[in-house]
């Protein structure tokens, strides 16, 4: 859904519109303008038209005060909103990571229902005050505060990815003291609810719901509502699945030992004959007097003029054991993929308890051991295809999923 137009900026914020919405302030514009024009024939076509246009505009207003309302708390509290985008089902406020506790969690999720059922409140005291009795202002503030209640109410559903999802969320995490049950529990009750929302809307629509004693909700729109919660809700339950292993997976447990052990003082010449005239190995790590003393930096030797191969040895072009980045043993894949996204490594390398070079790990390493504990099949020509491009496959944004996650962790 981050496929809108920037519209503007707002605190910071930038504000998409999908070309989606458009479709809603027509629909909008259409249904008030029509129900107005036959229930108000005193206002005439062109008020009763006009109004609907801002009506419109005015719900395209309160779900943006809605989603400002989630945003400005998660700012509160020092997350960044990469964005707001309103589309055909409302408005989403992209946040950078997860708020790191379940009581910073529940202030960003009831804050949007708060901002809306302030404005319920707020625009009928309005209503209340303009004099007069079904004027243009009057009918359209009451409409937009009724939205508003409906907005609210609508959001308070405990099912992901609606708030109220967000609430339950927050509840079990502080409860159980795990976000990932949290999650768990909140996509199951979103794709339960969603499910029942197709199933009713689809009755209703083949006119089933009157036949089966089954209650009125609302026919096809109301199907397409639930197919979204629903979708919405099982790849919540994915990325928390995908964050729930690179937690779990030990850099010990991915890595491999793609890597070979040569003596430091070779020179140059022999080092080239021996290892990078046959099939070589990508990586290589040199040792002198029994101690790992760094990484061989092989792009690095043509810089040296061929004559002195003779003389100089691999230590010249050795990036030292302390500036090699390395991780331990038992650092969770998570850490991993976060170091080399934040450094642009191609690779870490993995130190034993006692300080020796135990393996390292790539972008390939990190997506094997992935699948193979979530049970997904990937074929290791597409692991080497990783291996070779050093990036992951498009649509597999691990380094953004690990930047989400709460860092309740550490
Ligand atoms: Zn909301």
């Amino acid at each position: 859904m981050q496929a809108g137009r920037k519209v503007g900026t707002l605190f910071g914020i930038p504000l998409l519109i999908d070309p989606s919405w458009f479709f809603v302030v027509a629909l909008v514009t259409f249904s008030n303008g029509t129900i107005w024009q036959a229930t108000y024939p005193e206002w005439g076509a062109a008020v009763a038209w006009s109004a609907g246009l801002i009506m419109a505009l005015l719900l395209f207003g309160s779900v943006l005060l809605h989603e400002l309302g989630h945003s400005l708390v998660a700012k509160l509290q020092g997350i960044q909103v990469r964005s707001i985008t309103l589309f055909f089902f409302g408005g989403i406020a992209a946040i950078e990571q997860e708020p790191k506790t379940p009581g910073k969690a529940f202030q960003v999720a009831i804050a949007g229902p708060m901002v809306s059922f302030g404005l319920f409140l707020l625009l009928s005291g309005v209503v209340l005050l303009l004099p007069g009795t079904e004027s243009p202002p009057q009918v359209l503030l009451q409409r937009l505060a009724g939205i508003n209640l409906i907005l609210t109410l609508f959001n308070l559903i405990p099912g992901l990815p609606l708030d109220g999802g967000q609430v339950l969320k927050a509840i079990v995490w502080k409860v159980t003291g795990s976000q990932f049950q949290g999650v768990h529990w909140a996509a199951r009750t979103g794709k339960t609810l969603g499910g029942l929302a197709i199933v009713l809307g689809v009755l209703e629509t083949f006119g089933l719901s009157a036949t089966l004693g089954l209650p009125e909700v609302g026919g096809l729109w109301v199907a397409l509502i639930g197919w979204f919660v629903v979708q919405n809700a099982s790849s919540y339950d994915r990325l928390t699945n995908v964050q729930e292993a690179l937690l779990k997976i030990r850099a010990v447990e991915a890595m491999t030992r793609e890597f070979r052990v040569v003596d430091a003082g070779l020179s140059l010449r022999q080092f080239a004959d021996d290892h990078l005239l046959g099939t070589r190995a990508p990586i290589y790590f040199a040792v002198s007097d029994g101690r790992y003393r760094g990484m061989v930096l092989v792009e690095a030797l043509p810089n040296i003029e061929h004559s002195q191969w003779q003389t100089k040895t691999v230590f010249e072009i050795l990036q030292p054991l302390p500036d090699v980045p390395t991780v331990q043993e038992s650092t969770s894949l998570m850490d991993v993929i976060r170091l080399m996204e934040s450094q642009k490594l191609p690779r870490v390398t993995v130190l034993s308890p006692a300080g020796a070079i135990a393996g390292v790990i790539d972008r390939g390493d990190i997506v094997r051991s992935l699948s193979q504990k979530m049970n997904m099949r990937v074929s290791e020509e597409a692991i080497a295809q990783i291996k070779a491009e050093g990036s992951y496959p498009l649509g597999l944004q691990l380094d953004a999923i690990a930047q989400a996650a709460a860092r309740n962790e550490e």
